[in-house]
């Protein structure tokens, strides 16, 4: 048996991973849900939260999803994933908004923007951006809670001519935690009393040292507004992301996350994934969360129908079971009847959990956390 990180303990026990975070602060223990945790305590949450153990053994449904490492040479660059955060009113949906603006086949494509949770922006070099449309702190932490590290680069948007707040030091906060790097867009350069340099000084107040002052955080002066300052911040988003390396295998089983998912009149459940390796096709089967499904059909924020979504990509997908949460993994899976297995399984456990019954067997318990 070997260690299990909090979040994949929540997942096969479908608790949410802050629930097992704050059991393991009532043990005495600060950990966060990426971190990894011991047998003896594995064992000490799962009677915790109740689960009959050897229920969990009979279905070993879960036990390979998510669980595999792609080999080194299957592993293709993929886009970033950015977020904004910031303080109320500095510009995060201007500047969002400004960004969408730069993207050169969204005209050709003659698609009609639909607000999905998260979109895709080509750049005249030809890579691609991924942004998540909710910024803000709360989906960003909240995210982070349920173990789903979707951002690889923040951007902190701070007014010049209103300079460090609140909100803005939170946004800072949130993102070391989740040692995320961070770019620093000073905005409304265009305004009168915008003062960038007082922004920079005051970053160092809380050990952000931009490049100019010998730091290592990138800093960029825009105006959302007058559309300034959009290129420079596109290539620090890209320099970044080829600092952080970041690649995935398009070549496997589609695995994502749910950014966004709602009951639509005409069309049912559907939920915005953002796919994290792999490829997503149209007439794939898959589980996400509790729900299971085939894709029926995938559009992507440009409103158009598409058949395939590789790595970073966000896509709506139609065809669910239900309604999926914020931050649920996906995973493609071979047939019908185990997505029926998974997802009913992690129904059954949300159901039965907090329903105490007979103490753990070590070897049923590890055979199925393993
Ligand atoms: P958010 O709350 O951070 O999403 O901020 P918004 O994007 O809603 O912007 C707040 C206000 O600031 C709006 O009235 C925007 O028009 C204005 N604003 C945003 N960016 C700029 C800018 O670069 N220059 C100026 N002058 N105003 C801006
Ligand atoms: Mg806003």
């Amino acid at each position: 048996p070997e260690a299990i990180t909090v979040q994949e303990l929540a997942n096969r026990m479908a608790e949410r991973g802050a629930d097992l975070v704050k059991s393991l602060f009532k043990m005495g223990m600060m950990v966060t849900v990426n971190q990894t945790i011991d047998q003896d305590t594995a064992e000490l949450l799962v009677e915790e939260f109740g689960h009959n153990i050897t229920r969990v053994s009979e279905s070993d449904v879960e036990i390979d999803i998510g669980a595999d490492v792609d080999a080194e040479e299957t592993l293709k660059t993929r886009p970033p994933v950015v977020t904004i955060m910031g303080h109320v009113d500095h510009g995060k949906t201007s500047l969002l908004d400004a960004l969408r603006g730069t993207d050169v086949v969204a005209g050709e494509a003659g698609g009609i923007t639909q607000h999905i949770g998260a979109y895709q922006v080509t750049v005249k070099s030809g890579d691609k951006i991924t942004f998540l449309d909710t910024p803000g702190h709360e989906a960003f932490t909240e995210m982070r809670q349920r173990g789903a590290n979707i951002t690889d680069i923040v951007i902190l948007v701070v007014a010049a001519d209103d300079g460090l707040k609140p909100q803005t030091i939170e946004a800072i906060n949130h993102t070391r935690a989740a040692g995320v790097p961070m770019i620093v867009a000073i905005n409304k350069i265009d305004k009168d009393g915008a003062n960038p340099q007082k922004v920079r000084e005051r970053l160092l107040e809380h050990e952000i040292v931009v490049e100019d002052m010998g730091g290592d955080v990138q800093d960029v002066e825009v105006s959302a507004l007058k559309k300034t300052g959009l290129d420079e911040l596109i290539e620090k988003i890209l320099l970044q992301a080829e600092l952080l390396e970041l690649k995935a295998n398009p070549d496997r089983a589609a695995e994502g996350t749910v950014i966004e998912a709602k009951l639509d009149k005409g069309r049912g459940p559907v939920a915005t994934i953002l796919v994290r390796r792999g490829t997503l096709r149209v007439g794939d089967i898959y589980v996400v969360g509790a729900e299971s499904g085939k894709v029926r059909a995938m559009v992507n924020d440009k409103g158009q129908q598409i058949k395939e979504a590789g790595p970073s990509m966000p896509v709506e997908v139609l065809g669910l079971s239900g309604v999926p949460g914020a931050g649920d993994p996906l995973s493609v899976v071979e047939s019908e009847a185990r997505a029926r297995e998974v997802a009913a399984y992690r129904q059954e456990l949300a159901t039965r959990k907090r329903t105490t019954t007979a103490p753990a067997n070590l070897e049923t318990m590890f055979s199925a956390l393993k």
